[in-house]
């Protein structure tokens, strides 16, 4: 079975039968591709391998992009290398279960990179922090507290209140 896997938008042919066919048969990849997305400052970088290991063809790949965008609560600058882990198993056939760890090549066609993005994504946050103990900006005057303590006093919440004194 040969299978036509396409890295950043060319199509490359590998002849998967040999590697279907034979334990520690593999090959090794690497690429770069565009993905578009506000939050992608550069090409994807993609290095990764399909091998057979004891009868199980396994893809498995790191990607790694640059990452621009502002922290969700003090507003500053991000821009940060993330590594995504790509890792599927390549087999032949459907098999009766729905699994995204499988990846039929029935078709003879295997598109690398919509692959990658799609693991991209579902490895991305819905937010992004500058750091994780970013204290954020006052609510009040603005000011960044990680670099300044403005001793504003939070206006306490009636409702809470109510509960703590239910307490
Ligand atoms: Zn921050
Ligand atoms: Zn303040």
């Amino acid at each position: 079975m040969g299978v036509v896997i396409v890295f950043g938008g060319k199509a490359v042919y590998i002849e998967l039968d040999s590697i279907f066919g034979n334990e520690g048969a593999g090959r090794s990849f690497a690429y770069d591709f565009t993905l578009e997305d506000e939050l992608i400052s550069s090409p994807v970088h993609v290095t990764g391998k399909v091998f057979n290991k004891t009868g199980i063809v396994r893809l498995t790949a790191d990607a790694v992009y640059t990452l621009s965008t502002v922290c969700a609560r003090c507003t500053a600058p991000i821009h940060r290398d993330v590594h995504v882990e790509i890792d599927h198993e390549l087999i032949a056939h459907a098999e009766n279960e729905d699994n995204d760890f499988y990846i039929v090549v029935e078709n003879m066609r295997l598109d690398l990179d919509a692959l990658v993005s799609e693991d991209i994504f579902l490895a991305m946050p819905f937010r992004f922090l500058c750091k994780e103990s970013c204290k954020g900006l006052c609510s009040i005057c603005g000011a960044d507290l990680n670099k300044t303590e403005c001793g504003c006093r939070k206006p306490t919440d009636p409702r809470w209140d109510a509960l703590k004194n239910l307490l």
